[in-house]
């Protein structure tokens, strides 16, 4: 019970279904998060009900997805799993709502991408319990009232800020997710080398873990790699040197950045003189469109103090210059 299915169109989503952690036990990391779900699991089930409506934001890959279906499971209770841009009309939406049995669980990802209006059919339903539909046509159009079961509305996004005020209100159980220590990486590695029945050396999980940008999404993505390198190039060992090998291919470098988090930083000295600049004119310059800037890569730029975001746009740090061995002013460092 509670195994999401998989909306269609998302890329490599069924390699990262199989490394999904199950329940709390399994699920490494967001301590202070994990603790205060759990009280609310215990509570919810102890007395029956639905599990509080809970919205769990930050970047992509930080586990979202895998805290919902873990959630579900501790609840033993079915999830339904949408997304944003899958729920176009408030129909469907109302369609959605109306297929859930008493304390099941609606998974929406990305939530913040629902059109205003289909969001708007999620307040009543949150709050109260019912929909409103339309019916009938001109003069005999009435709307009618649906009731609704009590439900967990498990909302996930990258965005907060662009959820609307009563949206965001109305879940009572707001958290944020957070990047993890390299130690938690290396130990979501462990975990997925067993899963996928791999040797991998405990260096070179460290090595991978460290270059991970905190984000269990991309450690598994690297295992992955890593493997195919490993059982091509040897006899499938992954050791240390077979994961530096595969990470000089993929143009990680020593802090975990790729080749766009680098551009990002270059684009900003050279065609900015370092910032500030609006996000919509430096994701022109990158030929990037805005939504991966600001959420893919901005997030762990930010994080590791290589980019600022300032009222009048981005601007790279001291320290970001220096990662690219300049000056802020742009200057090669002697
Ligand atoms: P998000 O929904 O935030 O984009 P996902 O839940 O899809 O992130 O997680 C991406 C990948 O990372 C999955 O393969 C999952 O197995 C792994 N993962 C994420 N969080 C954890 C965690 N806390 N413990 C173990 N694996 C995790």
């Amino acid at each position: 019970m509670g195994e999401p299915k998989a909306p269609p169109g998302y890329p490599d989503e069924e390699f990262h279904q199989s490394l999904r952690p199950r329940d709390f036990g399994e699920y490494v990391g967001q301590g202070a998060v994990l603790e205060q779900l759990e009280i609310s699991v215990s509570a919810a089930r102890a007395r029956g009900e639905a599990l509080d409506h809970v919205l769990l934001h930050g970047p992509p890959g930080l586990g979202k997805t895998s805290l919902a279906a873990v959630l579900a499971r501790e609840l033993d209770v079915p999830m339904h799993t949408s997304a944003g841009p899958l729920v176009p009309r408030t129909g469907d939406m109302v369609a959605l709502l109306n297929s859930l049995a008493r304390n099941e669980i609606l998974f929406i990802d990305e939530i913040h991408r629902l059109a205003p209006a289909v969001a708007e059919v999620l307040y009543p339903a949150m709050e109260d319990h019912y929909v409103d539909i339309m019916v009938g046509e001109k003069l005999g159009a009435h709307s009618l009232r649906i009731d609704l079961p009590p439900f967990t509305l498990i909302g996930a996004t990258t965005r907060a800020d662009l959820l609307t005020g009563p949206l965001r209100d109305r879940f009572p159980l707001v958290h944020q997710l957070e990047f993890y220590s390299i130690a938690e990486v290396e130990t979501v590695l462990a975990r997925s080398a067993r899963v996928l029945r791999v040797h991998l050396d405990p260096d070179a999980g460290g090595e991978i873990a460290s270059r991970a940008r905190g984000t269990p999404r991309v450690a598994n993505n690297l295992l992955r790699r890593v493997r195919d390198y490993a059982e091509v190039r040897s006899d499938g060992t992954i050791r240390r040197d077979t994961a530096l090998a595969l990470l000089e291919i993929a143009q990680v470098d020593g802090q975990g950045l790729d080749r766009f988090d680098r551009k990002i930083l270059e684009s900003l000295l050279d065609n900015f003189s370092g910032g500030p600049v609006g996000v919509a004119n430096l994701a022109a310059t990158l030929g990037m469109d805005n939504r991966t800037l600001e959420e893919v890569h901005e997030p762990y730029l930010i994080y590791r103090g290589f980019l600022r975001r300032t009222g009048k746009g981005r601007m790279i740090t001291d320290r970001g210059a220096r990662h690219l061995g300049r000056a802020a002013s742009g200057t090669l460092f002697p």
